[in-house]
């Protein structure tokens, strides 16, 4: 009974940890869900806990740096939200740095040079992206015209002929398939993974994608084209230019595990920061952690792998009937939009809380 009782008053601010998914989830493309700001509200305490409860946004989108999502969901949906509470695609690529710190690297994908400055930021300080290698070389992607200045990850044009790359590293949508096809495959063929040089129906470096979802929910009538998409480009113009030769990439994103494992690292430091003296170890044991997207594929398939509870709403991929779950990737619960699933949330904590110790 006593230990019952100290639980109630203990620690329920531990007990429980949400990681929200954003697209479909809180925000469809560029507009805010109007339950998207409300079930943020009852994390952070106006909920029957009267509690707040550490979150995270875990989403697989990027192409930005987590400080920069933060301010812009922070701006759509007027709830202040932290870089630390940030969790995008490529966020656990900064363990990349460990190896390629100062190793030639190509940065795929996103808007003009951005990747290469988000990639700078997480360390890996020797970077170069398509659009570099078609300023030294227009002809290598003759499709367009040769990029501005502004469009280059550095001001000088380094020879690509003689700086061989290390890894092709993806770290976001592409915004030139073509272009982003013919300089990853170059590179990855190359016989000594510099440009220019013999290419052999072998891989030459080490190749990491940050997002396998093939589509995702923006704020069109249907799904869009994801990161995915340019992954089964890759490998099927890998496979028809080597005559089926292997290709090996390591996946970031969800529902891969790396991804759970580095929110739930950013979990126990929002704990810490509010609780410096929190046993970590004890919380590990109580928490749970509650996981809430649109995706089936990613967000509910990835929780339920990482032993997470998961919560499916309708409002982005997912559309099925009021009493409908996924069949593939069943979630533990279902709720019309992100506030109720927040409120499902609550209300399992409480019935948790008030429930006899085991
Ligand atoms: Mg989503």
């Amino acid at each position: 009974m006593i230990s019952g009782c100290m639980q109630r008053v203990l620690a329920p601010l531990q007990q429980a940890a949400v990681a929200l998914d954003i697209d479909g989830v809180l925000v469809k493309g560029k507009r805010a869900l109007e339950e998207g700001g409300r079930a943020l509200r009852m994390l952070g305490g106006h909920n029957r806990l009267r509690r707040r409860i550490p979150f995270v946004l875990l989403t697989n989108g990027g192409g930005v740096s987590e400080a920069e999502k933060a301010a812009d969901v922070s701006r759509l949906l007027g709830v202040q939200i932290a870089a630390d509470q940030i969790v995008l695609a490529h966020s656990p690529m900064r363990a990349l740095a460990a190896e390629y710190a100062h190793k030639h690297v190509l940065v795929v994908g996103g808007e003009q040079s951005r990747c290469a400055h988000i990639a700078r930021g997480y360390g890996l300080a020797n970077v170069s992206t398509p659009n570099d290698v078609v300023a030294w070389r227009p002809s290598a992607w003759p499709f367009m015209p040769p990029p501005a200045a502004e469009q280059l990850s550095a001001p000088a044009v380094r020879n690509y002929a003689s700086d061989p790359f290390h890894a092709v590293m993806v770290f976001h949508d592409s915004f030139d398939f073509g272009r982003d096809l013919q300089i990853a495959t170059d590179v990855l063929r190359s016989r000594d993974a510099t440009l220019g040089a013999e290419l052999v129906n072998r891989q030459s470096v080490p190749l990491f994608m940050s997002n396998e979802d093939l589509i995702f929910s923006n704020d069109y009538a249907r799904p869009r084209f994801g990161q995915g998409a340019y992954h089964v480009c890759l490998r099927a113009m890998w496979a028809a230019l080597t005559a089926g030769a292997p290709l090996e990439y390591t996946l970031f994103g969800k529902p891969h595990a790396v991804q759970y494992r580095y929110a739930e690292r950013l979990l126990d430091r929002l704990v810490l920061a509010a609780e410096p003296d929190a046993d970590i170890a004890r919380l590990h044991a109580r928490r749970r952690i509650y996981a809430v997207g649109d995706n089936p594929a990613a967000d509910i398939a990835g929780a339920n792998a990482a032993g997470w509870t998961s919560v499916l709403v309708r409002t982005g991929i997912f559309s099925g009937a009021a009493d409908a779950n996924d069949p593939v990737h069943p979630a533990h619960h279902v709720a019309d939009h992100v506030e109720d699933a927040v409120a499902w949330i609550v209300d399992s904590e409480l019935a948790r809380m008030e429930a006899p110790p085991p």
